[in-house]
């Protein structure tokens, strides 16, 4: 829909517009009000470059597109019935729970291993663990290719699938040949879009899930269902979306809690919604509130820091890894809401 500044356009300016819509196989329609004129695009208005070409007119205000720009994303698109299973879990149907270290300690394979059996006894459907560390200090622990094989340890002594961030090319293939079930992708790499089509290339005709957590300085809903977009396009539509908090933060909180971000993503794309509070909230305490918060809103799972041991973890452990304990009543006290919003839905 264009929507000129002046109140209707001229016979030349219509045929301009006309002119600049022909190549793409669309045409325009004028729909008259009574004060002003607006002007319907006919034919598919998602390309950019035509849009772009429309909102550069001197009289035109501004371009609004009745159809998403994210055609497999979007809500109504045939992909809409597709279900992204993990963990012997069809996402949507019960609570998914992930859980497990902020980072692999290769030096200590049995705090891993050992909070692996202790988050699946507390109900975790999937094992999360970095081995490959974005951190924002060059001289802070960076990772370790040799935490990988304490991971799938972990994953073959548990029957977890486990879910750990790639950063690049390499790691990607590192992980895809470890039988990593599910990649994520870090805040820090939401928009790395040439790592997201790298992704989305490696994963066609595999059945390897990702892990999309939402852009950290992300705005717009549309970036981060575009993010995904990129990854689903290229074959593989196992795509989880994320929110982990923005920046700038809440004051007393590591990022701006983002959970309220669930029923509009919802409302657009049919993709699962897995919620993250720990890096939402970054302390501990703040968890088990998030997390009630984030299931309030619909998401669909959760993925949590847990550590049998947080002061002995790496990474963000000691301050947001929650305890098994802890996981275990969050687990049930989310399960009981989420029954309460399911049976208020039937
Ligand atoms: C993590 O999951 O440990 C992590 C670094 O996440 P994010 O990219 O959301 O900060
Ligand atoms: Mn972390």
């Amino acid at each position: 829909m264009i929507i000129p500044n002046v109140s209707a356009l001229s016979d030349g300016q219509l045929k301009e517009v006309t002119d600049i819509l022909a190549p793409y196989g669309c045409t325009v329609t004028v729909i008259k009000g009574q004060e002003r004129c607006i002007y319907a695009i006919v034919g598919d208005e998602r390309n950019d470059d035509m849009v772009t070409k429309i909102e550069g007119l001197p009289y035109v205000d501004r371009v609004d597109r009745i159809q998403s720009p994210h055609k497999l994303m979007d809500i109504r698109s045939s992909l809409a019935t597709h279900r992204v299973k993990m963990g012997g879990i069809e996402l949507g149907t019960e609570p998914f729970y992930c859980a497990g270290p902020c980072t692999v300690d290769p030096k200590n394979p049995n705090l891993t291993i050992e909070t692996a059996h202790a988050v699946k006894e507390a109900g975790a459907h999937a094992l999360r663990g970095g081995v490959w560390k974005p951190r924002t200090n060059p001289y802070s622990y960076q990772g370790d290719t040799r935490a990988l094989s304490v991971l799938m340890e972990a994953s073959r002594q548990t029957g977890l699938p486990v879910d750990t961030e790639v950063m690049d090319e390499e790691q990607l293939r590192i992980a895809l040949d470890a039988g990593v079930h599910c990649l994520q992708v870090g805040t820090r790499n939401a928009l790395n879009y040439a790592l997201l089509r790298q992704i989305g290339e490696a994963i066609a005709g595999r059945d390897t899930c990702v892990l999309l957590k939402r852009g950290m300085h992300m705005s717009s809903l549309q970036e981060f269902i575009s993010a995904a977009e990129y990854i689903v396009h290229l074959g593989n539509p196992n795509v989880i979306l994320c929110p982990r908090g923005t920046q700038p933060g809440l004051d007393g909180y590591r990022n701006h809690p983002d959970e309220s971000i669930v029923p509009l993503l919802k409302e657009r794309s049919w993709a699962p919604v897995v919620v993250d509070p720990s890096h939402s909230v970054g302390k501990a305490a703040y968890v088990p509130a998030a997390a009630l918060a984030a299931i309030a809103y619909g998401a669909d799972g959760l993925c949590i820091e847990c550590n049998i041991q947080p002061g002995k973890g790496i990474g963000d452990d000691p301050k947001q890894a929650v305890t098994p304990e802890s996981l275990k009543q969050i687990i049930s006290e989310t399960r009981a809401l989420w029954r309460i919003r399911h049976a208020a839905k039937k």
